[in-house]
């Protein structure tokens, strides 16, 4: 018999130490079945889609922590920051500004991670760590009382091979660390390592990430048609 989503929830749940934030990523899944998580406990949820996010927030209980993990369109980042927790996916200087502009506007401080792009495959967003490295140092990027840079998003090659996928985090995790030492050393907040979704969390929290994006091992296949 296929196991229901809070089965697989709890199973999940039990593998992840407790030092390390489970973000359940709900794209494409109904309210219903966000409660179902939420009903166990969860309270922070990963959204890709801007549309998608807002009707959900709009419906769902508002002690949930959204986390925005997708490609972020800077004409719509109005949208989410007036009540977004974190948003994974700033992959250029450009969004990273817009974001700062919008939450001055409404008078916040957004927390954000910065993309960094590892994966061989080019569909995927974010900087190369050199760009992101020099951004950083010559002031392109810079944090604001209106946008604060908690730490580093990146996802892995998808394949079976475990020495490619685990040496692709060790890559991320140099980057988060010659940053906190040098960039960051005097920042309290800069201590966030999103890496790892479904496939790969496990290695990925031995590789040291303490924030996993986990779906489809919670809620199933998606149905990217529906
Ligand atoms: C969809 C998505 C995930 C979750 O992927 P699963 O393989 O379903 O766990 C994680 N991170 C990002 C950025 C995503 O877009």
């Amino acid at each position: 018999m296929k196991s229901s989503i809070k089965e697989n929830y709890l199973r999940i749940k039990e593998t992840i130490p407790d030092d390390v934030t489970l973000v359940a990523v709900s794209k494409f899944n109904p309210a219903e079945s966000i409660l179902e998580v939420y009903n166990c406990g969860q309270r922070v949820f990963g959204e890709s889609k801007v549309q998608e996010l807002t009707g959900k927030y709009a419906e769902l209980p508002k002690d949930i922590q959204w986390h925005f993990i997708g490609h972020l369109q800077t004409n719509k980042v109005k949208y989410i920051v007036p009540f977004v927790s974190l948003i994974h996916s700033i992959d250029s200087a450009k969004l990273f500004t817009e974001v700062a502009k919008t939450a001055a506007k409404e008078n916040k401080t957004v927390d954000v991670l910065l993309q960094i792009h590892i994966a061989e495959e080019q569909t995927k967003y974010g900087f190369t760590p050199e760009e992101c490295f020099h951004l950083l140092s010559d002031g392109s990027i810079k944090e604001s009382e209106n946008i604060r840079i908690r730490g580093l998003m990146g996802m892995a090659t998808y394949t079976d091979d475990e020495v490619q996928i685990r040496s692709e985090f060790r890559v991320l995790m140099g980057l988060y660390n010659r940053l906190k030492e040098s960039i960051f050393k005097d920042s309290d907040h800069f201590d966030t390592r999103s890496f790892g979704m479904s496939d790969d969390y496990k290695i990925a929290i031995s590789e040291g990430s303490d924030m996993v994006r986990i779906g489809s091992s919670i809620f199933g296949e998606r149905n990217y048609n529906a």
